[in-house]
């Protein structure tokens, strides 16, 4: 086979279903020719995510909790029997405890569910660039997933944006400390889309419908649309790029207020 990512191998980390935006990721990069391993959290993740992976032509599926670090590390370990280095690292995982992802922010937010939600949706991907960059020796790139909650209110998105915004400033930090070693680190701001993390958030159908009648393309995005913008950046085609939060939203994130004749209406 040949194509862009011919060549290159990459970990998947946050597959957990075929609507998982990983999952996206994951069918855009093997169809362009990369060897990918995957991770999954828990035993009853595994079994879903383990046929999807051999859908792909992939025996390497490790389980991996980032609340864990020994499990970090392990994942790490089974890479480096299996491949002599790696090239790219998604990274799509978040959680928050989805009691507090409803209500105000400043009501509802406790101190352990900030840390919970800090460690497992931020820093987790420092602990991650921090493995695979020992191991990116001809550079590489490194790619998480955000959204615009971080930047903008966003009804009951509260910690999680919060932690998005923290998510975002590593990926700056990460891109200047590890671009000398070639390595270049980027995110996707996707839109609203349907998935098991995205359905904790509470009124997550409302975002959906005012997205998409508010943004300029009027269309919702899809996991495969991610794919697409995740090519271009784990591939040579970005090479030129990192510290980049790049929008996947149908254009969303530029409107300030609904068009006239929506507000007439
Ligand atoms: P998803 O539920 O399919 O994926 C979330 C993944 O995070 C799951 O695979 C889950 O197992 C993993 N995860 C959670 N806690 C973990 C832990 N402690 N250790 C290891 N893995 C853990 O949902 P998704 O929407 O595909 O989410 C992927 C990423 O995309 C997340 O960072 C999410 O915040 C982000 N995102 C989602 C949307 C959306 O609307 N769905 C929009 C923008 C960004």
């Amino acid at each position: 086979m040949t194509g862009l990512m011919q060549g290159k191998r990459g970990l998947i980390m946050g597959v957990a279903n075929d609507h998982s935006i990983a999952w996206g990721i994951a069918k855009a990069v093997a169809e362009q020719g990369a060897e990918l391993a995957f991770t999954y959290q828990g035993e009853a993740l595994g079994k879903r995510v383990a046929p999807l992976a051999q859908s792909l032509g992939s025996n390497l599926v490790v389980p991996c909790d980032v609340e864990d670090l020994a499990s970090v590390d392990a994942v790490f370990d089974t890479l480096d029997k299996a491949w002599d280095g790696l090239d790219f690292v998604v990274h799509a995982i978040g959680f928050s405890d989805k009691s507090q992802l409803k209500g105000p922010y400043v009501d509802v937010t406790t101190r352990e569910n900030f840390s919970r939600t800090m460690v497992i949706s931020c820093f987790s991907f420092t602990e991650i660039a921090q493995r695979a960059a020992k191991r990116m020796r001809n550079g590489g790139s490194l790619l998480t997933l955000t959204y615009g909650g971080s930047t903008r209110v966003m009804p009951n998105y509260n910690v999680m944006g919060v932690a998005k915004a923290a998510l975002e400033a590593s990926v700056r930090y990460i891109a200047n400390d590890l671009g000398p070693a070639g390595i270049r680190c980027n995110a996707i701001s996707a839109g609203p889309v349907r998935t098991l993390a995205g359905a904790g958030i509470a009124d997550a159908r409302l975002m959906f419908t005012y997205q998409k009648a508010h943004s300029p393309l009027r269309q919702n995005i899809t996991i495969e649309d991610v794919g697409g913008a995740a090519l271009y950046m784990l591939s040579d085609l970005s090479r030129g790029v990192t510290g980049e939060i790049h929008y996947v939203d149908s254009g969303y994130n530029i409107i300030s207020m609904p068009r006239p004749e929506v507000l007439k209406a």
